[in-house]
């Protein structure tokens, strides 16, 4: 049996390269991928503890684009999209599954104002994927941007592409609240899935989804091929996710304070799918809360920053010039221990 060695984001860095680049201003870190245009190549991830109106709306506020969640009703859903297109948003996506109500979903999420759909299930190399996409490709003219996935392999990427989608999700396992792999022994590191993926010749774009943690791991997923990345546990906690603030009491040095968290979890987590149809089937995901955070655009603007620097240490001014000049170099257990801040504080 052949046996792949994989790599992913701890495995690698990026080797800085010449730069002439004085101001990080001049770095263009746009995408103009088909009709979809957008200032920052940042989605936010289509999850009920992540994306509706409040994210929708500040994700297209810094440049970005938001995805609603499909777990809720159809008037529902719409109503998310309704309040952001009101709002004045651009770019809105809405996210469907592959049966039943999908395609009266989308066309109500489009009609609400929505220009990208989100075809939205766990394993998207399926013919279900394939029925799904043939058939809302050919119910919306191009103005609607049709993103599909999650892929794993540069086979699941190329059948999606060939299907009708305009971009699609890679990632099977490597989100920070999915248990699949620990489930179902399948999966491929992000990283290995987001390299492999970009060796495809189809026009489609390439969305990283799973396991970014860091700016870094932003810029190393651009770097390795990622046109855009999904981000669920790096937006999770901020003002704009749904969802109660919960003031958690801790001690610290024996005194009795409350910090601020917010609930975060996947959405085939126990708690999701009983919140959602009542009951459970394969549970692949974990729910969990996470330190609130404050302001998207506050979070975002940090990614930002780190993206940028990033790009000038490899002297790259655009995302296909960092693409073309961007080198990894693999490092070992030591070399990781290096690359996080390692002072002995005392
Ligand atoms: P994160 O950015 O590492 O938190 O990963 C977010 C991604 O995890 C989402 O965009 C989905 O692709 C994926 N995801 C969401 N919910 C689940 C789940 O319950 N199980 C497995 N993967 C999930």
């Amino acid at each position: 049996m052949k046996i792949t060695k994989t790599i992913t984001f701890d495995d690698v860095l990026l080797k800085p390269k010449y730069s002439d680049i004085e101001t990080r201003k001049d770095i263009d870190i746009s995408s103009n991928i088909r009709n979809l245009k957008v200032q920052l190549p940042i989605v936010s991830s289509p999850m009920d503890t992540v994306t509706e109106s409040d994210m929708l709306i500040g994700m297209d506020k810094v440049g970005g684009l938001g995805i609603a969640h499909r777990y809720n009703t159809i008037a529902q859903q719409a109503k998310l999209v309704h309040i952001a297109h009101a709002a004045g948003s651009k770019n809105i996506g809405g996210a469907v599954g592959v049966s039943g109500d999908y395609l009266n979903r989308a066309k109500s999420l489009v009609m609400a104002g929505a220009n990208v759909i989100c075809v939205d299930i766990a394993h998207g190399h399926h013919s279900l994927m394939k029925n799904a996409l043939k058939c809302l490709r050919s119910s919306f003219d191009e103005t609607v941007y049709i993103i599909a996935g999650n892929v794993a392999t540069l086979d699941g990427f190329n059948d999606l592409a060939d299907w009708g989608a305009d971009a699609v999700r890679v990632g099977i396992g490597g989100g920070s609240i999915c248990s699949t792999r620990i489930q179902t022994g399948h999966g491929v590191p992000t990283l290995q899935s987001i390299i492999e993926c970009a060796k495809s010749d189809r026009s489609a774009a390439l969305i990283a989804d799973g396991g970014i943690r860091t700016s870094g791991d932003v810029t190393k997923a651009i770097a390795a091929g990622a046109d855009f990345v999904m981000l669920g546990s790096k937006l999770a906690g901020t003002e704009e996710t749904p969802g109660e603030v919960l003031h958690v009491p801790e001690m610290v040095n024996g005194k009795l304070t409350y910090s601020m968290h917010k609930v975060y979890r996947g959405m085939a987590s126990v708690e999701a799918q009983v919140d959602w149809r009542g009951h459970t089937s394969s549970v692949e995901g974990v729910s969990s809360t996470v330190p609130f955070r404050g302001k998207v655009e506050d979070v975002i603007q940090e990614i930002e920053r780190g993206l940028r620097s990033g790009m000038s240490y490899s002297g790259s001014r655009s995302i296909s010039e960092f693409q073309a000049k961007a080198e990894f170099v693999q490092q070992t257990a030591s070399g990781q221990v290096e690359s996080s801040t390692h002072i002995n504080r005392v």
